[in-house]
């Protein structure tokens, strides 16, 4: 496969659509396609016999319930991407759309590469991004090696018709006299054998009896034709490679471009969506579904293929070969670390199906190479999560703020008191919804704050806390009033340092009568609200502040090295401190940290109670090219 070529343009997200409902303004030009055909009948005479077949199988069937089929095939030689997630939803969203069903078919043709638990995460895959394949209680997900033996026949159908024939050219030759753009193809000297020894051969290959490059078996097609593509191409090559479905039983295997239109074809797919760098291959897929078609082994109407772009995503690469290469060569710790664009690290950095749902149905599908904007994905999360993750404080940079006037104003050191907040915003709750219980926690003596929320002498503008100033002009100014955000009003009165002058505390004197949600609430004006944690309830967490895994935003275009553009600081681990709700959090539970953004419980590495260990999954605003 090819890697994507930058453009210089990007392409920005079209009118705001909601997941469920297909935006129209959102260009899909394969709805036009399948909306004609649904009109024009074009498919309507489909039969089906429950499972994939030949042109005798589906004719014993009922009439195809199914209005149209498409079909997502993954080679299972690794985990699903980005990419994948926008074919996944083209194929599956179209087929819910439209009253059809689509299929979930590996293509393990390539014996080589291929393996179970490529294939496990990719069934995992599919179904957490809320698809399904199941019909009629039937969710087997379909193998092109089980077609293998239909593969076969359909090859020697082809030689017997003469439109194959097995080549045993050198490899070089072969390239040699398949010529250029500028120069026709010339024929091979096995081009013109019999019928027979074609046969002959083909059962030779089947059987062991060659090596293996020894010979391949070619479509008989025109080696003058402006597309090299149709300059006979091999269509079955020999392999002594042990399949991880189908063991030893075979050492000839097809080639994919032979192979994928009769995958298409045995399942009765109508309409079969790729990407673009598969335009040149229609041709070929037309000839071999009108040819199998014209020997009765396949059932017209044949499945038409469609090219779409792929997606480019900035600051992201997305090809399985150079992600597999991040993965061995350790530059991530996994195909599921949250920095990975593939479906597993997207989820462990706490994305979600229906922002990636979302993402799809934005970007559109389009003809023509683009590049999609990294903050368009953040986007759709952030807005998922805006009306679901429950709030919460975190103090990620914790420095300790000590009430010094507590015990005098309410009787005791130890005194703490419970606050609470509502777990989402009044805006969040959508009209007849219930809203979730507050959030409570406690106030005590001794709070965390961040440490960038305290400035001994404040810059210009300095909102947060300060303490009293003796100004150049020879008057004073008094400490900084802020509220610490749903509990008291403060007022700064100074700091501690350690020998190397460093702030190891900040004081301040509460004053009593202001909490929050209390009458006298806004009886002192505070300049503005800080989030805190308590000492007295606060938890420590590990987090992991993920950023962008590339500081460049086309980190593979035009061949160059990736791995010379990864960001060193692509991801910082703090120690900070939790309210009790956050610190209780489940696995995989999402939560807007007040002022910082997502963040997610890990899934493997978060206990609740014991040890929270959250990731950013991203900020609150787009902080991307800026
Ligand atoms: P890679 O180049 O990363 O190995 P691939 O295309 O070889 O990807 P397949 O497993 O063959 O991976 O792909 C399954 C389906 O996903 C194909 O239909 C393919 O066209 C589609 N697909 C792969 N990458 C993208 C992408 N970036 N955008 C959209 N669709 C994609
Ligand atoms: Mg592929």
């Amino acid at each position: 496969m090819t890697d994507p070529t930058p453009k210089a343009h990007s392409l920005q997200p079209a009118a705001l659509a909601s997941a469920a409902q297909p935006d129209p303004k959102v260009s899909n030009f394969l709805r036009q396609i399948i909306e004609k055909d649904l009109e024009q009948g074009t498919y309507a005479s489909r039969r089906w016999a429950g499972s994939p077949g030949d042109a005798a199988h589906h004719a014993a069937g009922a009439p195809d319930p199914a209005k149209i089929r498409t079909r997502f095939p993954p080679e299972p030689n690794g985990y699903l991407h980005v990419g994948h997630a926008k074919s996944i939803c083209i194929n599956f969203g179209l087929a819910q759309e439209y009253g059809g069903v689509c299929h979930l078919r590996f293509d393990d043709t390539n014996p080589e590469k291929e393996d179970t638990e490529y294939v496990n995460s990719i069934i995992d895959a599919v179904k957490w991004l809320g698809f399904s394949w199941s019909q009629a209680g039937n969710d087997k997900a379909y193998q092109a090696s089980d077609y293998f033996g239909f593969m076969y026949r359909a090859a020697v159908a082809l030689i017997e018709a003469g439109h194959a024939y097995v080549d045993e050219q050198s490899a070089e030759d072969m390239r040699a006299n398949r010529g250029d753009f500028g120069k026709p193809g010339v024929d091979s000297p096995f081009r013109s054998r019999s019928v027979a020894e074609n046969l002959a051969r083909f059962r030779e290959m089947k059987d062991g009896q060659l090596a293996d490059g020894a010979a391949v078996l070619r479509a008989k097609i025109d080696m003058a034709s402006p597309n090299i593509n149709l300059r006979d191409p091999a269509i079955y090559r020999i392999r002594r490679a042990t399949h991880h479905h189908t063991g030893d039983t075979w050492c000839i295997y097809p080639m994919y471009t032979f192979a994928h239109p009769i995958e298409d074809a045995l399942e009765q797919i109508t309409h079969s969506l790729c990407t673009l760098e598969f335009e040149d291959q229609r041709p070929f897929y037309d000839w071999l579904m009108e040819r199998l078609c014209e020997c009765k082994l396949l059932a017209a109407p044949s499945p038409k293929q469609y090219e779409f772009a792929r997606l480019n995503l900035t600051y992201v690469i997305t090809s399985k070969r150079k992600l597999a290469q991040l993965v061995t060569e350790g530059k991530v710790n996994g195909w599921d670390d949250p920095r990975m664009p593939t479906i597993v690290g997207l989820r462990r950095r706490g994305y979600t199906p229906e922002s990636l749902r979302l993402f799809a149905d934005r970007i559109g599908v389009t003809k023509s190479d683009s590049w999609i904007d990294y903050s368009t994905l953040e986007g759709c999360l952030r807005e998922d999560l805006e009306n679901k993750a429950h709030r919460g404080m975190a103090v990620l940079d914790p420095v300790k703020l000590v009430l010094t006037n507590w015990a005098e104003a309410f009787g005791a050191e130890d005194y703490t008191e419970v606050c609470s907040q509502p777990a989402l915003p009044h805006s969040a709750i959508a009209e007849g919804q219930t809203p979730p219980p507050d959030r409570s926690f406690q106030i005590g003596k001794e709070v965390w704050i961040e440490r960038e929320d305290f400035e001994e002498v404040p810059p210009k503008g300095y909102k947060r806390l300060s303490p009293p100033q003796k100004n150049a002009d020879g008057t004073a100014s008094a400490g900084a009033v802020v509220r610490l955000k749903g509990g008291y009003v403060i007022e700064c009165t100074g700091c501690a340092r350690d020998a190397a002058g460093r702030v190891t505390e900040v004081h301040a004197k509460v004053i009593p009568g202001t909490k929050s949600g209390t009458p006298g609430a806004d009886s002192v004006k505070a300049k503005a609200a800080i989030t805190w944690v308590a000492v007295a309830d606060g938890v420590q967490a590990e987090v992991r502040l993920y950023d962008r895994l590339f500081s460049e935003a086309h980190p593979d275009a035009g061949g160059k090295d990736f791995l010379a553009s990864l960001n060193p600081d692509s991801l910082k681990v703090v120690t900070a401190y939790v309210e009790p709700s956050l610190a209780q959090a489940q696995t995989d539970q999402k939560f807007q940290f007040e002022r910082f953004g997502y963040f997610v419980a890990d899934r493997l590495d978060h206990v609740a109670g014991s040890k929270p260990v959250f990731n950013r999954v991203t900020g609150l605003k787009d902080s991307w090219g800026k």
